[in-house]
């Protein structure tokens, strides 16, 4: 568009400015001038818009509550009873936190963005402008933004689901505490009921200082008896699939090395995945082809 204005403002330029003009001819004439277009936008549209999307996330929801149903009647009082957190790891071997029915309630634990709630207006605002994450820009959104976030489809029934069972939703987020109060509202406004900081809800920081969420799961652990948790990206479910023991970072293959691996088993049983494709640490920093697309299988067309 800004291409053809400047053509029209030639062709109505005084005869000194049409004489310079035409001593220019021979310079080609700029290229129209192309919107940017984010790197999430097919993600952005896919997540928010497609019936895939939405029934990935409902198959979830509906496998969550039949599965924490079946656990709650395995549960018995005064018995050890595996929980879907995380202990340790000894080798290859995962150990969960064991729980007992006589001193914690039967919960599961809930992300909030893009498991239970949709940020459909903060990931359009960035994608419109092409632009990465802006702490700044996301602050103002929890502020501002709880009256548009978006129920993520089968999230408000299996949360109602779970409550009728006597399950208690406790919401681990890292959104940050100060704005507690906005992010209890918003949840209760879409449906999933009341969330206590400190009880039922917990914010970046609490327990220990860090935006990880490995000490506030320990937290939740110790007054609950946690039958499944359920998140859109791997530090929703423990820590040690993103950071090596010494803090290292772990590569992309080692993620998912892991997560099929040692974790295998608690994936559709004690751990429910949301799919967000928008943004993660998968994608952090951004993938290229060459990453993902191992030599073996690249492919060139034979020439005809
Ligand atoms: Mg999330």
């Amino acid at each position: 568009m800004r291409g053809g204005s400047s053509w029209r403002g030639a062709r109505g330029a005084p005869l000194g400015l049409a004489l310079l003009l035409g001593a220019c001819a021979a310079t080609p004439p700029a290229r129209p001038a192309v919107a940017p277009v984010s790197p999430a936008l097919q993600a952005t549209t896919w997540t928010y818009g497609s019936a895939e999307a939405a029934m990935l996330a409902e198959t979830s929801f509906r496998a969550l509550v039949d599965k924490a149903e079946s656990r709650l009647g395995a549960l018995h009082f005064g018995s050890g009873f595996e929980s879907a957190i995380v202990r340790d790891l000894e080798g290859d071997k995962v150990r969960l936190r064991e729980c007992d029915l006589s001193f914690h309630r039967p919960a599961v634990v809930f992300d909030i963005d893009e498991t239970l709630a949709w940020n459909m207006g903060a990931q359009a605002d960035q994608a419109r402008r092409a632009a990465g994450f802006d702490p700044r820009r996301w602050d103002q959104w929890e502020r501002e933004g709880g009256e548009l976030l978006v129920a993520v489809p089968g999230a408000v029934a299996a949360v109602e689901a779970l409550r009728r069972l006597g399950i208690t939703p406790v919401f681990n987020s890292n959104r940050s505490a100060a704005h507690a109060a906005e992010t209890a509202r918003a949840l209760a406004r879409l449906g999933f009921g009341a969330a206590v900081h400190g009880e039922t809800l917990w914010l970046a920081g609490d327990a220990d200082g860090s935006s990880r969420k490995h000490g506030r799961r320990v937290a939740i652990a110790e007054r609950y008896c946690v039958l499944a948790q359920v998140g859109d990206q791997m530090g929703d479910f423990v820590d040690a699939i993103d950071f090596a023991p010494d803090g290292r970072r772990h590569s992309p293959a080692e993620r998912t090395r892991m997560a099929a691996g040692v974790f295998a088993r608690l994936w559709g049983e004690r751990w429910f995945l949301i799919p967000n494709p928008i943004y993660g640490r998968w994608n952090d920093p951004p993938l290229s082809l060459d990453d993902v697309v191992p030599e073996s299988a690249r492919w060139t067309p034979k020439e005809e």
